[in-house]
């Protein structure tokens, strides 16, 4: 018999034991001592008698194994105390040294080198044999491995235990967690209560503490801080990990934060069936995964049942335990796959997410509440209360409880769950024949190789596997309606074909094109990712909780194929071993080496890469060589073939050597001096742009908008300036926070040795002021360029940096994180080298420009098509004749479109003081699309108020330029597809007039 059947057989035993606990409530064994002390300090920080509940009111004593205690001075939740990672680390490798029923494993480092780690509590049976039930586990989790039999898989769950995993921490300012999971492992480890014991004996509970260990440490820092001027204002927590703050709990999709890939990763690893987030906010226990419609629309039902078991149980336990204020339905969607919770959500298992009361600290405070916190509604009727002392420790009662509860009921139901978690998994595999597609395909011929390869590198991440077809193949595809031509005719056209059967046309894709079969256990992320969403405009949810469209394909401006027919399932292909790559290297030979642009970002690191060389960029399409170059393709010289060919493999580009240069107009292409602006405001949306810097291994000065206000001189030592956005008003930004009360400091000190190392000041409060916006001037005026996203570009507007653009004022508009289709307006202008006349980008109720060619002026207001004749004789069609004169035919009103400015009339020439000269006036590079076709994904309501507006618009300001953004061109690592609109800004600084026509007067 082989240990793997040993213990199996084992784990039958386990399972079939009658065990009095399973009748048996909360509550300690009367014969195991408790720890008198640390019982007494439980009840001594809990502000009222109905915070503890009969789980959490004692604390075991055990003679081997320490409590937290040992590492705390105090017990877990205590006032005051709030430890770092490595001493929560600390505290859980002791207990790994004392206890056989705890294991400790790391499960990787962040951004700044910490680690990461996952912590195993169960019985000793169980520990022993998480190995052999890793490979049950990972049979249930990908039924392929056992034929899809469903017998089997019975033999399986008897024989196997399951895994519930706990994450702590991933928001900074929400503090709780780390203490009461270290008091949770110790207590799983330790009590011999029928309830805990029988948790200990049918789950292993697996435990991050912290998932944003450098954001936990920094806010470890602050509150020390705090703790030492007990008098004075702290610091808000600015920085939370390297990068982003909040959003790291938006990278699901995506994956491009350690802690992210780190955690799933683990997921990926253990097969856990349950991944459990611990939030803090709402008072005073929600568990949210039951939420709010709408649910993600790629999901299996049994998981949307699943969180309906698990969060009614969890409040009608909690309830039956006297505590206050615990509820599971509430304002919260999860109609996005982004949070990390959703790591299991798009992998067959179990999301959850609580939200607990935290104080962003370990004070002990009076609480006000909200009116509609503690308002009795049908799913909350024992309300939390209106205003409350609260502690750090009510907190941990809650979360263990919360926990402990759900623990219990896991167990007890480990069979059904473990049933379910295999039917998940079999009915993605059974995808193509149940509610399809069969596949996702991506062509061989696809313009943008890079992008493409990234796209299929992000879906391997995720789990998901890749074939390559091995030979040429068509497959059937629906007829898309004609959305791009002419409105009156594709209306006419949807009108007649709106009863006929959907047609479909052949499509032909070469060999070498990636094939995702969708018969695969993990299916459903990469149907998520690739699909389209529609959010209704009449959805009853009228908060949108995060972005409501995220289409792969479309953000990464990559072509993706929906395929249904199964057809596609028998094309002869094999699996991609290791990640894709894009083809790439060197072809040719000759002096000057040519590269397309197709706005793969690998472009603007090879000119970083190669910054001795000579580039120069070719201001119209040409052939050479027998390639085709888009407009803005690189030529270049002043290099060695061999190294040009290492950087364009290294960097996935294909590069061509050419015996001489085409006959064609250029302009030289620099590697521009770059800063990256932020305020001290928020470094959150910023923090995506460093990032994808970062990646790149693009140079530049990170600073912020006080260094704007002192440093003379900009231009001399920068070229360009990268103001991503904010999330304030452009007043904020300039105004910074108030000034009462004592400087803020963000620096690096022996009691705060987290901070103050991405960027730091003597006082976060001063904005950019009037001495900022008159630097910002400065350096756009001496030849610079400014770019400005949403919020920035709101400040270049309306503290006048840019002349003849207005900001129009929304109606209606609703796109809260929306894809929606671009039109180039002026492909002769750098900023749309490499692009199509049409593609998607990424909106969130952007800004509306209007254009003037007046300064100070406020634009087009009323499109001419709404302008009807005054009232008077006649039809609507006819003019008015006054009566008495002969009628006088009135000249034509100017007309332009949305994007444009209306052309100067007489009376403004006659005198020209305000007429902006032809050579300063704003150029409309890019436009949203016409209010039918602006849509491609997600929510959209009021599209008429955004339609046909500017998206991108460069603004000449006498030497220099400022490029204004409405859209969001870096967002979350996700929108690779419009990346090169501001990498073609910065590379084009000095050359951004390029291709112009110029206005005749
Ligand atoms: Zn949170």
């Amino acid at each position: 018999m082989s240990f793997s059947r040993l213990a199996a057989c084992a784990c039958l035993l386990l399972a079939t034991t009658t065990y009095a606990a399973e009748e048996a409530g909360p509550g300690r064994d009367p014969a195991q001592p408790v720890d008198e002390g640390y019982t007494r300090k439980i009840r001594e920080y809990t502000t009222e008698p109905f915070f503890l509940s009969p789980l959490v009111d004692y604390l075991p004593a055990s003679p081997d194994v320490p409590t937290p205690q040992a590492v705390l001075g105090d017990v877990a939740g205590a006032p005051g105390k709030l430890p770092y990672a490595a001493d929560v680390y600390r505290y859980m490798r002791l207990l790994e040294s004392r206890s056989p029923r705890v294991k400790v494993r790391t499960i990787g480092r962040t951004e700044e080198g910490r680690e990461m780690i996952a912590v195993a509590v169960a019985s000793e049976p169980l520990l022993a044999a998480m190995d052999d039930n890793r490979v049950r586990l990972g049979k249930l989790a990908d039924p392929r491995t056992i034929a899809m039999d469903d017998a089997e898989a019975d033999r399986l769950v008897a024989a196997s235990f399951p895994v519930y995993y706990v994450t702590g921490t991933i928001h900074s300012p929400e503090t709780g967690a780390p203490t009461a999971l270290m008091e949770l492992a110790y207590r799983l480890a330790v009590d011999e209560s029928p309830y805990v014991r029988y948790i200990r004996d049918h789950v292993v509970t697996l435990i991050t503490p912290v998932v944003e260990v450098d954001g936990r440490d920094r806010q470890v820092d602050v509150y020390n801080w705090h703790l030492a001027h007990p008098r004075e204002n702290w610091p808000p927590l600015v920085y939370w990990g390297h990068y982003v703050a909040h959003d790291n709990n938006r990278d699901a999709m995506g994956l491009t934060l350690n802690l992210t890939r780190n955690v799933l990763g683990e997921y990926l690893f253990q097969k856990p069936q349950v991944l459990h987030d611990l939030h803090e906010s709402v008072p005073f226990l929600y568990d949210n995964t039951v939420g709010d419609g709408p649910y993600n629309a790629w999901l299996d039902p049994i998981l949307t049942n699943e969180w309906q078991m698990m969060g009614w149980n969890n409040v009608s336990e909690m309830t039956r335990l006297g505590m206050p204020g615990v509820f599971t339905h509430g304002d919260f969607d999860t109609w996005s796959p982004g949070y990390l919770m959703f790591i299991a959500a798009s992998h067959n298992g179990i999301s959850r997410l609580y939200e607990t009361f935290g104080n962003a600290g370990a004070d002990t405070v009076v609480r006000r509440l909200s009116p509609d916190e503690y308002a009795r509604t049908w799913y909350r009727q024992n309300p939390p209360l209106p205003r409350v002392s609260w502690s750090q420790r009510n907190n941990n009662n809650y979360e263990q409880t919360g926990l402990l509860v759900s623990l219990h009921y896991f167990a007890q139901n480990a069979p059904a769950f473990l049933r379910n978690f295999y039917l998940k998994s079999k009915r993605s595999i059974e995808k193509p024949r149940l509610e399809g597609p069969a596949a996702y395909v991506f062509s061989a011929d696809e313009p943008r190789p890079g992008a493409q390869a990234e796209l299929l590198r992000v879906l391997q991440r995720q789990g998901c596997e890749i074939t390559r077809a091995t030979a040429a193949f068509d497959v059937p595809m629906p007829v898309r309606k004609p959305k791009d031509k002419d409105k009156d005719e594709a209306a006419a056209g949807a009108d007649k074909s709106s009863a006929e059967k959907p047609k479909t046309e052949t499509r032909h894709f070469p060999a070498g094109s990636y094939v995702l079969r969708m018969d695969q256990p993990y299916s459903r992320i990469a149907d998520m990712l690739l699909d389209y969403q529609y959010w209704s405009p009449d959805d009853p949810q009228k908060h949108p909780y995060d972005d409501t469209g995220w289409t792969f394909g479309e953000l990464f401006g990559v072509q993706v194929a929906r395929v249904a027919d199964p057809a596609v399932l028998a094309v002869a292909a094999e699996r991609v071993s290791g990640e894709v790559k894009s083809p790439s290297g060197l072809e040719g030979s000759g002096p000057v080496l040519a590269v397309n642009h197709n706005a793969d970002i690998g472009l603007v690191a090879l000119r970083y890469r190669l910054k001795d060389a000579s580039f120069e960029a070719a201001e119209e399409p040409f052939e050479a060589g027998g390639t085709k170059f888009a407009r803005g393709s690189f030529l270049i010289r002043g290099v060695s073939t061999a190294d040009a060919g290492r950087v364009a493999g290294e960097l996935g580009l294909k590069v061509q050597a050419l015996a001489a240069a085409p006959s064609v107009k250029t302009h030289p292409l620099r590697a521009p001096r770059v800063a990256l602006l932020h305020s001290w405001l928020s470094t959150q949306d910023e923090g995506w742009w460093r990032m994808a810097l970062d990646q790149l291994k693009l140079p530049y000065d990170y600073i912020s908008v006080q260094t704007v206000a002192e440093t003379p001189g900009l231009r001399s030592r920068w070229d360009v300036m990268v103001f991503p956005p904010v999330g304030r008003t452009a007043a904020a930004i300039v105004a910074g926070m108030p000034r009462w009360g004592n400087p803020l400091p963000w620096k690096t000190t022996p009691l705060t040795p987290n901070i103050g190392r991405i960027d730091s000041t003597d006082d976060m409060r001063p904005g950019l002021g009037a001495a900022g916006v008159q630097s910002l001037r400065d350096f756009v005026a001496g030849g610079g360029l400014l770019i400005g996203v949403m919020d920035t570009a709101e400040l270049a507007v309306s503290y006048g940096l840019t002349q003849g653009v207005a900001l129009g004022r929304a109606e209606k508009l609703k796109a809260p994180g929306t894809i929606v289709r671009a039109r180039v307006v002026d492909a002769a202008s750098p900023i749309v080298y490499g692009y199509a006349d049409s593609f998607s980008v990424y909106t969130a109720d952007g800004p509306i420009f209007n254009l003037s060619n007046l300064a100070g002026g406020r634009g087009r207001r009323r499109p001419p098509e709404e302008t009807e004749r005054a009232t008077g004789r006649g039809t609507a069609d006819e003019p008015d004749l006054p009566q008495g004169r002969p009628f006088a035919e009135p000249p034509e009103e100017p007309k332009a479109e949305a994007w444009e400015a209306l052309p100067l009339t007489e009376e403004q020439r006659r005198n020209p003081i305000y007429v902006i000269p032809p050579a300063q006036r704003p150029r409309t590079v890019l436009r949203y699309g016409d209010a039918k076709e602006l849509l491609v994904s997600g929510l959209l309501e009021g599209a008429g108020d955004i339609a046909k507006h500017p998206a991108v618009v460069d603004v000449p300001v006498e030497k220099g330029h400022v490029v204004l953004f409405s859209n969001n061109p870096i967002w979350r690592g996700e929108t690779l597809g419009s990346y090169f609109l501001v990498f073609n800004a910065m590379l084009n600084f000095d050359q951004l007039g390029a291709g112009r026509t110029l206005d005749a007067e």
